[in-house]
């Protein structure tokens, strides 16, 4: 169905951060699949174990042990400091698995109608409860009547939650991202996460994390929530987990941890032994490669490269981010910059309009950084000489 408006290009294969189209036609890549492809393309880490998995077990059922899963939940345990893992296929069911133990959280303490505070200008996915928690009319319109059971806060902004929690209206969680990434890569103030968790602490409220697109390295840490003090009592993984293999996590620790029994949710091919050896693979690659620390190094690097490049032009307004995750808005909608980048050989994306949106793979070269900053550069010194 006509769910995308399609950019005029079809790629055939990639390597690393590199993909070839149709025609033979080379792109760098800054895009990684909208932060999945964190280890970029046949990274052979990940191509060994899935052919090797491919040839011993694709699926059984979550009716039977699962080795792989398993063992990918101690991992993911080990890294995040959270204790049980639900395992879906996508970042949807991610946030769908947070917003069911929130209600079940909330029934167990006789709370009826609870609510969860979600931001403005937010993302949790498409489906029906997790498009009624994000922070975009565009997202919902059409889709009426919403799932209820969420009340809005502005993001970045700890005194209207506390103002949420003052009326009393049987909040029972806090669902954010660290980073608001669809939004426009929007990066709270120093102290917003341990606000939150100071908040969710006196008020008995669980603290939920979407880091389904901030995860996995990208900023710099395994989680984004790393940089603080603070710790979620629920995460959502996703995007990067699989480096493609389609994968969705939902983490809990303490009372969340142990509130979902056998009957109250499932997935037919969610924890997969595929997809599971696949993400375990990528957690490997991303220790004995040492990423979340290049992503950290990336990042700064990319950050001064470009505001060095584009330093005194008027219609930039922000360069701003964290790790390999991105933005640059301009006082101007930029859409058009995807197409003159994908003419140049580079794949970028705008989001929220006007906010250059890189989220590029951890394997990225010194050289290849350089060349994206130059590209990206040129064509926005184009399109602001054009209007
Ligand atoms: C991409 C994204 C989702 C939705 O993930 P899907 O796999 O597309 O369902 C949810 N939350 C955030 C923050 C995302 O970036």
């Amino acid at each position: 169905m006509h769910t995308y408006q399609r950019l005029p290009v079809t790629f055939e294969r990639g390597e690393g951060a590199w993909l070839t189209d149709t025609g033979g036609k080379r792109y760098l890549d800054a895009l990684g699949g909208i932060a999945v492809c964190a280890l970029g393309y046949a990274h052979p880490a990940v191509a060994e174990a899935i052919a090797d998995q491919a040839g011993r077990l694709l699926h059984v059922s979550n009716l039977y042990g699962i080795a792989e899963q398993q063992q990918l939940g101690e991992t993911l345990c080990r890294l995040s400091g959270m204790e049980r893992v639900f395992f879906g296929n996508s970042g949807a069911e991610a946030n769908e698995a947070a917003i069911k133990l929130a209600r079940l959280y909330a029934h167990r303490q006789g709370i009826e109608k609870p609510n969860i505070v979600v931001m403005e200008n937010s993302f949790h996915g498409r489906t029906l409860a997790t498009l009624s928690a994000t922070g975009n009319r565009k997202v919902q319109a059409g889709f009426e009547p919403l799932v209820q059971g969420f009340v809005r806060a502005p993001f970045n902004d700890l005194d209207a939650i506390r103002a949420v929690a003052d009326n009393g209206s049987d909040v029972v969680a806090v669902l954010v991202e660290p980073i608001q990434g669809e939004g426009g890569i929007r990066t709270p103030d120093p102290g917003y996460l341990e606000g939150i968790r100071a908040i969710c602490d006196e008020q008995q409220w669980l603290m939920m994390l979407d880091e389904i697109q901030t995860g996995m390295g990208r900023t710099g840490r395994y989680f984004a929530f790393q940089h603080s003090d603070a710790v979620p009592d629920v995460m959502t993984l996703a995007k990067a987990l699989g480096n493609g293999v389609p994968i969705g996590a939902c983490l809990a620790r303490g009372t969340a941890a142990d509130l979902f029994a056998p009957g109250h949710h499932g997935s037919t091919f969610g924890g997969n032994p595929l997809a599971c050896r696949a993400a375990q693979a990528v957690c490997e690659t991303l220790a004995s490669e040492k990423l979340p620390e290049r992503a950290a190094q990336l990042g700064e690097m990319l950050l001064t490269h470009l505001r060095e490049a584009l330093t005194g032009i008027d219609a930039v307004q922000d360069i701003r981010g964290r790790g390999l995750m991105i933005g640059i808005e301009l006082d101007r909608p930029c859409g058009e910059l995807v197409g003159m980048a994908l003419e140049g050989g580079l794949l970028i994306n705008v989001t929220a309009a006007n906010v250059i949106r890189l989220l590029p793979p951890f394997i990225l070269s010194d050289d290849e950084a350089g060349q994206l900053v130059s590209t990206l550069t040129g064509v926005i010194r184009e399109l602001i000489s054009r209007d």
